[in-house]
């Protein structure tokens, strides 16, 4: 009999709450990580008293009661509400695409006015890609100004050659309502993000600095099944060829100021400035500190063995993802989860909802 029923690789959140779920169910489980730290990119790090997302930005939230009774049992949530502002050359715009942002652009005073103004400049037809799709919601000033660029940025890539939906993340709506999300339920994990997962992995074996595709045939021997959470093109050694992904680089500074730009996120979304973002962690848990740390967010290019963030999920690639998901079902004892395994631009709470219900099918 082998020692483990479970091997789990990848202790973010797909595979610490498969192994929970597991763990809970009687199974014995080993979680492992090539990195020094569980929490995956939800990793959070406590700095001069500021708890600082160190891969980038992330903001719960979800509109499922199950996700959020889930991960309540590991934290105290606080009532941070999203809300972003965009930087274009020293201007001032509030996102998602809302009232206020209309009134800043626009000087107009009404919905009607901001409808009729959208409608004016809009794209009608059926949109084929993410810079038709964002012309045909919002139209052309609020593309131009906000949109084409930062996307454009963010992806490496023509807004003409991204898929539509990816803009379809951001609400639009007509109402002074500057959050970020529609979702039910949101918040910051009072203490940082790290503590969910230490919560969640308590009484787990867990080995860090373990790389799973370096040791494959000795940890296989240890576990009946394998939950992989990587990148599922890399697990196969590329046979099928490369899926792509975007990557990303982070600049932190410490700064000798109180309050740096007023908010935890402030999108540039100009061609010129070099960085998409910059985070002001201590605007997520409202850190009292005579100090700031910030984080410039850089999109990067992606190639073999470097940090994968962003699926890229156009035609192309989706198809190739199809093939390696075809060729996954013939191994029989691993199943791929999370955001690289599955290979989907999922947020947080999708991926929890994933293993949830991964857990609930094999175990
Ligand atoms: N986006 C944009 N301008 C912004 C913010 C977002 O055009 O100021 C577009 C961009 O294409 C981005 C997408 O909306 O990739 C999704 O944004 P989201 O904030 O969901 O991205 P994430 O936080 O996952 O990087």
């Amino acid at each position: 009999m082998k020692s483990y029923d479970y091997l789990i690789v990848g202790a973010g959140f797909f595979g610490s709450v498969f192994a929970r779920q597991a763990k809970d169910r009687g199974k014995r489980v080993l979680v492992i990580d090539k990195r020094s730290h569980i929490g995956g990119n939800a990793y959070t790090e406590n700095i001069c008293g500021i708890n600082v997302h160190k891969y980038g930005a992330h903001i719960f939230h979800t509109s499922s009661k199950k996700v959020w009774e889930f991960v309540n049992r590991f934290a105290e949530f606080n009532r941070y509400t999203h809300q972003i502002t965009a930087n274009y050359h020293g201007e001032f715009y509030n996102l998602p695409f809302n009232m206020n942002t209309f009134c800043e652009l626009w000087e107009i005073k009404t919905p009607e006015e901001a409808i009729k103004k959208i409608n004016e400049q809009k794209f009608n037809g059926e949109p084929k890609n993410l810079e038709e799709q964002a012309l045909s919601l919002v139209g052309m000033d609020i593309y131009e100004k906000l949109i084409k660029h930062y996307t454009e940025k963010q992806w490496g890539k023509k807004a003409t050659e991204l898929p539509a939906f990816i803009i379809k993340r951001l609400p639009l709506r007509f109402t002074f309502d500057n959050c970020y999300y529609n979702d039910s339920y949101q918040g910051i994990p009072i203490g940082g993000y790290t503590s969910i997962f230490e919560k969640m992995l308590n009484g787990i074996e867990v080995r860090l600095n373990i790389d799973y595709l370096k040791n494959r045939e000795e940890l296989n021997s240890l576990a009946d099944k394998v939950i992989f959470t990587g990148s599922i093109d890399e697990f196969f050694g590329y046979s099928l060829g490369t899926l792509e992904y975007r990557s990303l680089r982070f600049e932190t500074e410490v700064l000798d100021c109180e309050n740096f730009q007023g908010c935890a996120v402030m999108n540039y979304t100009d061609r010129e400035t070099p960085f998409t973002r910059i985070i002001e962690h201590k605007h997520f848990e409202c850190s009292c500190n005579a100090k700031t740390l910030i984080t410039r967010e850089y999109s990067a290019d992606w190639k073999a063995g470097d940090e994968a963030y962003y699926p890229i999920n156009d035609e192309k690639n989706d198809g190739l993802h199809k093939r390696y998901s075809e060729l996954a079902k013939t191994l029989g004892n691993v199943v791929f989860g999370g955001r690289l395994g599955m290979y989907r631009y999922y947020d947080m709470d999708d991926v929890i909802e994933e293993a949830l219900k991964a857990a609930d099918f094999l175990i």
